[in-house]
């Protein structure tokens, strides 16, 4: 049996009970099959593979809070410190009520390799709560953090683990978890990011997932001889990553039709007007149906999956995992739908993925195309250390520079391993090199 089969039937055997990160490594050792076997030797030795997929530690913890009835309530934390072969964990804090060990694996498996992929000495981590902050009051939410915070400053450091924002861990999530961490410690260093501009944040972090996502597309649509101006682009989602994807995609010309939230999505055939959007989601807090009653012409549709039927040249899924399934991503490609980048983590099932490919789109997986946040948080950090602050123009061009190497990294392992075109194993393959070696020089840890 080839060692890639050998190590996912044992991964599959231990871990049956958390199908998103079977899935996530079944995605990632396929693709890196070529690279597996011209090295076969030398990483079945060092057991990279093995060590690879098993996560350094896993820590979770009671977090227990009070709600505004004063009724006591717990949720589960975790932080899950993934791979520190090329440098302290890193990866975001999701607060969700889907979240559970198997979603935080697979979410740290793939940020170690798209850490790898940004260039910078960051390693892979990622953690959360199923605490929900959707409907909660400003006091809960930081009751919450703080509760939170208590059990998990023991784990992190700016030289350690360095977590920062994801699904439902914004700036305000942010602020309190970080006054927390400040308080019990008494330290006043880079152990989050995503921090407000007051505190140590770096400019530009906020807009840095969607932006960088769409200067990948630029770079890929480049490389076909297009551009993004004038295409008809589809978004899913509209927090953080889908707003700033937007931002910039109509800044460069295009015409976003369409955003989401879990209950359903708006179709504004003008384009998305993102005030309207910035004020419903960022300040108000309220739902996408909004939309609707306040810009004529828009429509509003239940159920979020039906945004995948909208025509479009460019698909952004900027919501969730598994948001796009086989049966969503024929419907894209009959509706001649020509790229699709991910903003989301995993959002395509592997069914979805491989029909993409087949149909010979220029398809970005979400290690590559969303490496733009993280990025972002490393220059962070490296803000932090040197106690100074970048300008927006200064960190927004080494994000882009950033990107353009990354497309450059993704087309060339894909060539070199005979994949031309196919980012998904372009993407792993430069990641997964780079972490292996580090892996291999350090010994066996
Ligand atoms: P936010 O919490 O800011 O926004 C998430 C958005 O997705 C909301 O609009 C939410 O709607 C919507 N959503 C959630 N579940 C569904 C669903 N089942 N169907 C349709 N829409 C849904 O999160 P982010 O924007 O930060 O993150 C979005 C994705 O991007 C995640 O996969 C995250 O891991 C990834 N990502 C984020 C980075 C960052 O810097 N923030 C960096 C790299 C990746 P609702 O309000 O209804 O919940």
């Amino acid at each position: 049996m080839s060692y890639v089969d050998e190590v996912m039937e044992s991964v599959r055997r231990k871990y049956a009970a958390e199908p998103e990160f079977l899935q996530a490594v079944s995605e990632v050792l396929e693709s890196l099959r070529a690279v597996v076997e011209a090295n076969e030797e030398k990483y079945r030795k060092y057991g990279i593979l093995e060590r690879i997929v098993e996560p350094e530690r896993i820590i979770t913890f009671r977090v227990p809070w009070t709600d505004d009835n004063g009724k006591v309530q717990v949720n589960r934390g975790y932080r899950i410190e993934f791979n520190s072969a090329i440098g302290p964990y890193k990866g975001g804090l999701r607060f969700h009520p889907t979240v559970n060990q198997g979603i935080l694996k697979f979410l740290g498996f793939e940020q170690t390799f798209k850490n790898s992929l940004t260039g910078l000495p960051i390693g892979g981590g990622k953690g959360g709560s199923d605490f929900d902050p959707k409907g909660k009051s400003d006091r809960e939410v930081m009751a919450f953090c703080q509760s939170f915070m208590t059990e998990l400053y023991r784990h992190i450091g700016p030289d350690t683990d360095v977590p920062a924002g994801d699904m439902g861990v914004g700036g305000r999530e942010i602020g309190y978890l970080y006054g927390q961490y400040k308080r019990i410690t008494g330290r006043y260093e880079g152990v989050l990011t995503g921090k407000g501009l007051t505190y140590g944040g770096s400019l530009a972090r906020t807009e840095a997932t969607g932006f960088g996502l769409v200067y990948i597309v630029e770079e890929m649509l480049k490389h076909v001889g297009e551009k993004l101006e004038g295409k008809r682009v589809v978004v899913s989602g509209s927090g953080n990553v889908a707003i700033y994807a937007v931002k910039k995609a109509q800044e460069l010309g295009a015409k976003v039709v369409t955003m989401s939230d879990s209950n359903g999505y708006i179709v504004d055939e003008n384009g998305i007007d993102l005030d309207v959007i910035k004020d419903i989601k960022e300040v108000k807090r309220g739902r996408i149906k909004e939309y609707a009653d306040r810009v004529p012409g828009s429509v509003y549709h239940e159920g979020s999956k039906g945004v995948w039927g909208v025509k479009c040249d460019i698909a952004l899924p900027c919501a969730t995992q598994n948001e796009i399934d086989l049966e969503s991503a024929r419907k894209l490609v009959e509706n001649g739908c020509r790229t699709v980048a991910e903003g989301a983590n995993m959002p395509s099932t592997l069914e979805a993925a491989a029909c993409f490919l087949e149909n010979k789109l220029n398809y970005m997986p979400a290690k590559a195309a969303n490496a733009g946040g993280v990025a972002v948080s490393a220059l962070e950090m490296s803000q932090n250390s040197e106690r100074l602050s970048w300008s927006f123009e200064q960190v927004d061009g080494m994000l882009k520079d950033i990107m353009i190497n990354i497309y450059a990294m993704t087309s060339e392992a894909a060539k070199k391993y005979g994949h031309e075109g196919d980012f998904v194993v372009g993407a792993n393959i430069a990641g997964f090199e780079k972490v292996a070696e580090a892996m291999i020089a350090q010994g066996v840890c």
